[in-house]
């Protein structure tokens, strides 16, 4: 006798391809087997596929062959003379059925494939026991089923193997009956239930229930996980793969059901228990003309829209739609029903998988923090726009750096940045240069050679020599990355792009004139000599955070320089940094040696300033600190200073901070002017993320 260390019964129930003919019915021997080493097994099995109708039809030409399905399964099976017993066996049965009444025929498909398997399991040395499912399972009455059971088993412990046939019960007047078509789930959950078995296995021969009919939608999908409720609902609004009955003895008893392929055991299946839905859409079940979308915990609201959507995209008119236990509920002409299927199943299921864009952020002061802020405040909007989710996988400040792709980076480690993300991101990456660095440009190309995008707000490392800047444009062209930098100038305002697409257009750039230092403009712009002095003002944006940090920069016209230089460029024209000519604003001496020295020398200078004021507003203009490309007699030339404009001029109305660029281009008539918001860390992380979704 064999010891056992678990007394529980596992039920496996087969259905009726699962038992068609003798390979089908060898592969449901493998699966038995094998479960049967970890315990009792109750094996509920319907009749052989096409059993069924044809003992409903009576039609005889499809009983005989049914008669002949039988023999040649017992034919491949047994052999010598157990052979002609089991056919002998079956034969009997089959005769049978011509003596029963009309509505008992249809009892005897199950009879027969489970009697040819109890021969089948005892040959192999199981002690079966052959549990006859028309004495113990009492139609419409749980309990008595239940009792009659666990009795009969009690009353024989010692078997291996229970083998009890599907669908068929006690009807009420004590006559063989049935549980209904597909009724073998039912029985085999009420097997379950009875005996509290440890596991409820319903072997199929589709993966699963899956997100649709797989007939009709190809694209369809196993559900891995679903609750009760979502396997009833699916199963109740046309889900064939299971009888809608058999979910409330497995949920009362708490037994989950396993759902199966017979011919893919080890493949994907379904497992259906209490609370397994994964939130959200579940599947679509459909029957004639109408749909059901199941959801768990979904928005309907969000469904109903996605749904209409999807189809009247199709072209199909939904006869009603609405709302209902947390699903959608849809009628559609019966005609359209497959079209139906197959846009909503898309819609719902076959949204593309969201795919992350892995980020390395090189800096750590106001841009960074402001695009780390906006990254994870969009983040839901970043993905319906785009599908794409941003992850900051790596961070760095001046001295030390964190990557993790998986999590939060945490910066901990010493070394170079750039060489670790070359190391280790993903194809496809972002590298973003949020420093104000002036070498970190070295590692561009290593950078994109990776495979690794960049965008870049930092226009130090764009304002490099021509032939760097080349060099990095052509290595993010041979390397299929690409480098952004719109940030560069006049932060979220689109300036670049636009300059480039003209360029690339061949339409020639005659002139531009930019207005984009902020420091600058926001000084001319409120400066009354009288009320307050210019290096007041001065001292007063280095404290807001609008200079550079040396506010030298601003004044000395630096900052206006590498502006210029990457505008140049992105026109097309060579130009480098000798090439311009920079008016200064302070005499050459004052840019050097202490900013105390440089503050006093400055407040000096207030008659200076005084005069260029009034001198301009005298004659109606105002003052703007301007960089200027221009092209004369066929040359370019390049400038930045301080120069008057008048009324007609787009700068001569900028407010605060504002800049503006006007172009001139040999083919249109009048300019190309852009104009608004120039600074801000707000704005330049809004410009490095369209840099990143673009
Ligand atoms: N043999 C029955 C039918 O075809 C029961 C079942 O297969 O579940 O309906
Ligand atoms: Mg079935």
């Amino acid at each position: 006798m064999k010891e056992r260390t678990s007394t529980q019964f596992r039920v496996l129930k087969f259905g009726g391809s699962s038992v068609a003919d003798a390979t089908a019915m060898s592969g449901v021997l493998d699966i038995v087997e094998k479960e049967e080493k970890k315990g009792k097994i109750i094996l509920v099995c319907s009749a052989i596929s096409g059993c069924t109708d044809a003992l409903l039809g009576g039609d005889t030409a499809a009983l005989e062959e049914i008669a002949a399905r039988h023999s040649d399964i017992i034919k491949r099976l047994f052999t010598g003379t157990l052979r002609e017993e089991v056919l002998q066996k079956i034969q009997q049965l089959l005769s049978l059925i011509e003596l029963a009444p009309k509505e008992e025929k249809v009892t005897f498909g199950e009879l027969l494939s489970t009697r040819i398997l109890e021969e089948k399991l005892k040959a192999e040395g199981y002690r079966v026991l052959w549990m006859d499912s028309r004495r113990l399972v009492v139609k419409d009455n749980q309990k008595q089923t239940y009792d009659r059971i666990s009795k009969a088993i009690e009353e024989a412990p010692d078997y291996d193997i229970y083998v009890a046939p599907g669908f068929i019960c006690e009807g009420p007047d004590g006559r063989p009956s049935t549980l209904g078509r597909g009724g073998s789930d039912y029985s085999a959950a009420l097997y379950a239930a009875a005996v509290k078995a440890c596991s409820l296995q319903i072997w199929t021969d589709v993966p699963g229930i899956m997100t649709c009919n797989p007939k009709q939608v190809p694209a369809a999908r196993t559900i891995p996980e679903l609750s009760y409720q979502s396997a009833l609902d699916m199963a109740s609004n046309g889900a064939k793969v299971l009888y809608a009955p058999t979910v409330a003895p497995a949920m009362e008893a708490g037994i989950d059901i396993e759902i199966k392929n017979t011919f893919a055991p080890k493949g994907p299946c379904s497992v259906i228990g209490k609370g397994k839905d994964k939130e959200g859409w579940i599947g679509i079940a459909s029957k004639e003309d109408t749909i059901r979308i199941v959801g768990a915990g979904a928005s309907t609201e969000d469904g109903l829209r996605i749904a209409s959507s999807a189809l009247r995209r199709a072209g199909i008119a939904a006869i009603s739609i609405s709302a209902e236990g947390g699903g959608l509920s849809l009628k559609v002409k019966p005609a359209v029903l497959g079209k139906a299927l197959l846009a909503l199943h898309k819609a719902f299921f076959q949204v593309l998988p969201s795919r992350t864009v892995h980020l390395f952020l090189a800096g750590n002061g106001a841009v960074a923090t402001a695009l780390t802020d906006m990254i994870h405040s969009t983040r839901e909007n970043v993905f319906k726009r785009t599908g794409k989710v941003l992850k900051i996988s790596g961070r760095s400040n001046s001295k030390s750096f964190g990557i993790d792709l998986e999590k939060e980076p945490l910066i901990c480690r010493e070394g170079n940045f750039a060489e670790e993300v070359i190391k280790c991101a993903p194809a496809g990456s972002v590298f973003i240069d949020a420093t104000d660095s002036h070498s970190i440009y070295k590692s561009y190309v290593p950078l994109m050679e990776a495979g690794i995008n960049i965008v870049s707000s930092n226009r130090r490392s764009l304002a490099v020599p021509y032939e760097e800047y080349a060099l990095m444009r052509s290595a993010a062209r041979e390397n299929g990355v690409f480098l952004r930098y719109e940030t560069t100038v006049g932060a979220a305002l689109p300036i670049l792009g636009s300059i480039a697409q003209g360029a690339n257009s061949m339409d020639e750039v005659v002139s531009i004139e930019a207005v984009v230092s902020c420091t600058m403009n926001q000084i001319l712009g409120a400066y009354v000599p009288g009320r307050k002095t210019f290096s007041s003002m001065l001292m007063k944006a280095r404290r807001e955070g609008l200079t550079e940090k040396d506010p030298r920069k601003d004044i000395g016209g630096k900052d206006a320089l590498r502006k210029l230089l990457i505008l140049s460029r992105e026109a097309g024209v060579e130009l480098e940094e000798k090439d311009i000519i920079v008016e200064p604003v302070v005499p050459a001496a004052l840019l050097e040696g202490s900013l105390d020295k440089f503050y006093k020398g400055l407040r000096e200078m207030e008659p200076v300033f005084t005069k260029m004021y009034v001198d301009a507003a005298l004659e109606g203009y105002r003052l703007r600190f301007v960089a200027t490309l221009e092209k004369a007699r066929g040359r370019y030339k390049a400038s930045i200073g301080i120069k008057k404009v008048a009324g007609e001029h787009p700068a001569y109305h900028l407010k605060g901070t504002e800049n503006s660029i006007m172009v001139k281009s040999a083919y249109h008539p009048y300019p190309l002017v852009i104009q608004g918001p120039g600074e801000g860390a707000r704005e330049a992380a809004s410009s490095i993320m369209s840099d990143i979704l673009r």
